[in-house]
C-alpha cells in the first residue's frame, strides 16, 4: 500500500473531520474504517421502507445563518455546509410522565422561563436565578476557554471558578426546593451519561446555553448524510478511504509512529496517525505493550467506562400525530428518583422505570420517513458490562424482554403505538460494542465524573511522537465536540509539519 503523510483510524465524526482537514491542506491521507460505511455512531441503517437514524437526537452548536454557531462555521470551513440541509427543532425537549404530567420547553430562553414559571409559580424567582447563573457560567467559560483569555483569574470569572467543579445536583438543591422542577431541569444528564450527582454543573449549564442560543438541529437524511458529505469532501480533496478494513497495529519504534498494519495485512508507512478508536483500544490492542509508557495505563486505570445504550427503532404506518407525538424530543419519565437509584438501574439489564428519550424526526421534518409514515428512536442508558455475562443462548430472550418492557413504557404515554408498528429493530450494548469497537459498548467514552470533567480530559496528544487522538474518548462526547476534535487534531499535525 506504500506511504501516506497520515493515516486516520476510524471514520466516526472525529476521524472524518481529521481526515478531511488534513486532505484539505494537501496531505496524502489514508482513512481506514472497519465498518462498511462512514460515521461510527453517525450512521443509519435500513429496515423495510425505513432508513433509521442510529444516534443523532439533537445537533448542538449549529446556530442559524444569521447567528452562526461554532459548528456551522467549522462545517463551512471544511467545505461541506452547502452539501447539507439542516432542520431546526422548535422544542428544546418535552417531559412526559406516566402520571399525566406534560411540559414542553421551546428552544428560547424567555419561553423556557415562562413555561416553567407557569407550571411552578412558587419557584418563579429561583427559575430566573438558575438561568442567570447558567448563562453567566457559559459566558465566563467561553471568554476564558473558547476565546482563550491569556490571564484568567477567579476575580475575572467568579462564576466559572465557583461552579466548575460543583456537582449539578448541589447547584439544583441550592436554588430550588421543588423535586419535580429539579428533575425536569436535569433531564439532559441523559446526553452526558451520568446522573446529576456525578456530573459537574458546568455540563448542565453549557447544554442549556448551546441548545437555547444555537438551537437544536437535525439533518435532512440523518447523520449519515453528514458523514457521507465529509467523506465525499475528503475524497474529492485526494484522500483515500478503505472500508471493511480496520487498523490492526500501529507500528511504533523509538517512541515514534512509523506505520500502520491493516486487517488485510498491508503495511503502510506514515509518521502521523490520528486514532478515532478509543484510547483503550489504541493503547491496549493496536500498539505493542513495550512501546506504551506505563503512565498511560496508570492514567487510564483511574477512569471508568461510560454507559452504553439500549435502543429501539420503530417505523410506524402512520404520521406522528396519530400516535399523539407532537414534539421531536421527548423524555419519558416514570417517576423522578434519587440519583443513586438511577445510577444503579443503569447497571442492570432489565428495563422498568428508567428515563428514556424518544425522538421523532418526522415532527420537525415531515419528509424524514416515507409519506404517511414516521419513525422513532427510543434510548435508555445501560452499562455494557452486565450484558457481557449473558450466555449467547439467552441473549435474544434478554434483548426482546427488554424491548417489550420499553415498548410498554412508551405505550403508557402514547397508547396508540403498538397497533401502528411496521418495523422494529433493537440495539443492545453488545450491538454498540460490535459496531463501534469500544470496550463495553461505551457510547460516551470515559465517564465524565466531576473529577474527570472537561478540565481534566486527556486531550488529543500522546507521548508517542506522531500519534494523535480525535474522538469522544479524549474530550467531551456528542457530535459537536467530536467533529471539532478531528479538526483540532488535523490542525495540530499541520502546525507540526509547518514548524518542521
Ligand atoms: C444512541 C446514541 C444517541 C446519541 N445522541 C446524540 C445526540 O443527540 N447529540 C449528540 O451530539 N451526540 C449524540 N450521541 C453521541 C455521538 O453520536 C458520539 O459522541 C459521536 O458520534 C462519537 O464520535 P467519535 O468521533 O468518537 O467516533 P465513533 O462514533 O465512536 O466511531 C468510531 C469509529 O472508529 C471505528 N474503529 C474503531 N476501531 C477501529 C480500527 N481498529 N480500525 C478502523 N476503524 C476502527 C469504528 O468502526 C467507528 O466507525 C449519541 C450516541 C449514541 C450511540
Amino acid at each position: 500500500m506504500g506511504a501516506y503523510d497520515a493515516v486516520v483510524i476510524g471514520a466516526g465524526n472525529g476521524g472524518l473531520t481529521a481526515a478531511a482537514g488534513l486532505a484539505q491542506k494537501g496531505l496524502n491521507v489514508l482513512l481506514l474504517e472497519r465498518h462498511n460505511i462512514p460515521g461510527g455512531c453517525a450512521t443509519s441503517f435500513c429496515r423495510g421502507r425505513f432508513e433509521f437514524e442510529v444516534a443523532l437526537h439533537q445537533l448542538s452548536g449549529m446556530g442559524t445563518p444569521e447567528k452562526p454557531g461554532p459548528l456551522r462555521m467549522s462545517l463551512a470551513s471544511l467545505g461541506v455546509l452547502d452539501d447539507l440541509e439542516f432542520v431546526e427543532m422548535s422544542d428544546l425537549f418535552s417531559v412526559s410522565m406516566s402520571d399525566g404530567f406534560r411540559l414542553t420547553l421551546k428552544a428560547d430562553r424567555d419561553q423556557v422561563v415562562s413555561a416553567l414559571e407557569k407550571k411552578f409559580p412558587h419557584e418563579k424567582a429561583a427559575i430566573n436565578r438558575f438561568f442567570d447563573l447558567a448563562y453567566k457560567y457559559a459566558n465566563e467559560m467561553l471568554a476564558a476557554f473558547y476565546f482563550k483569555d491569556p490571564d484568567p483569574s477567579r476575580e475575572k470569572y467568579p462564576v466559572l471558578y465557583g461552579y466548575a467543579f460543583k456537582p449539578a445536583n448541589e447547584v439544583l438543591d441550592e436554588i430550588f426546593s421543588d423535586p419535580l422542577l429539579k428533575g425536569v431541569l436535569s433531564v439532559y444528564w441523559g446526553y452526558l451519561g451520568l446522573p446529576p450527582n456525578r456530573i459537574s454543573f458546568a455540563y448542565l449549564a453549557m447544554l442549556f446555553f448551546v441548545y437555547i442560543e444555537f438551537k437544536p438541529f437535525h439533518i435532512k437524511g440523518g447523520s449519515q448524510a453528514l458523514s457521507n458529505a465529509i467523506t465525499s469532501r475528503f475524497l474529492s480533496n485526494g484522500g483515500t478511504a478503505r472500508f471493511n478494513c480496520g487498523a490492526k497495529r500501529i507500528v511504533v519504534e523509538n517512541g515514534a509512529v512509523k506505520g500502520v498494519v491493516t486487517d488485510d495485512g498491508d503495511q503502510i508507512q506514515t509518521k502521523y496517525v490520528v486514532s478515532n478508536a478509543s484510547q483503550v483500544t489504541t493503547y491496549a490492542q493496536l500498539i505493542d505493550r513495550e512501546n506504551v509508557p506505563d503512565q498511560i495505563f496508570t492514567e487510564m486505570g483511574g477512569r471508568s467506562l461510560s454507559p452504553s445504550a439500549f435502543t429501539m427503532f420503530i417505523g410506524f404506518d402512520c404520521e406522528p400525530d396519530t400516535l399523539g407525538i407532537t414534539e421531536s424530543t421527548n423524555f419519558l419519565i416514570e417517576r423522578f428518583q434519587s440519583d443513586d437509584t438511577v445510577f444503579n438501574r443503569m447497571r442492570s439489564i432489565d428495563i422498568t422505570d428508567e428515563t428514556m428519550v424518544l425522538s421523532c424526526y418526522d415532527v420537525s421534518d415531515p419528509e424524514f420517513s416515507p409519506p404517511g409514515t414516521c419513525q422513532t428512536n427510543i434510548v435508555t442508558l445501560k452499562y455494557g458490562e452486565p450484558w457481557m455475562h449473558i450466555p449467547p443462548t439467552q441473549y435474544y430472550r434478554a434483548k426482546y424482554r427488554c424491548a417489550e418492557s420499553m415498548l410498554r413504557r412508551v405505550e403508557a404515554i402514547f397508547p396508540e403505538v403498538r397497533k401502528h408498528i411496521e418495523e422494529l429493530e433493537v440495539a443492545t450494548p453488545l450491538t454498540h460494542m460490535r459496531y463501534l469497537g469500544h470496550p463495553n459498548g461505551a457510547i460516551y467514552g470515559f465517564e465524565q465524573h466531576t473529577k474527570d470533567s472537561m478540565f481534566f480530559q486527556p486531550g488529543r496528544y500522546s507521548p508517542i511522537d506522531g500519534l494523535y487522538f480525535a474522538s469522544g474518548w479524549i474530550g467531551d462526547c456528542g457530535f459537536q465536540p467530536t467533529l471539532h476534535a478531528g479538526m483540532s487534531a488535523a490542525k495540530s499535525i499541520i502546525r507540526k509539519l509547518d514548524a518542521a
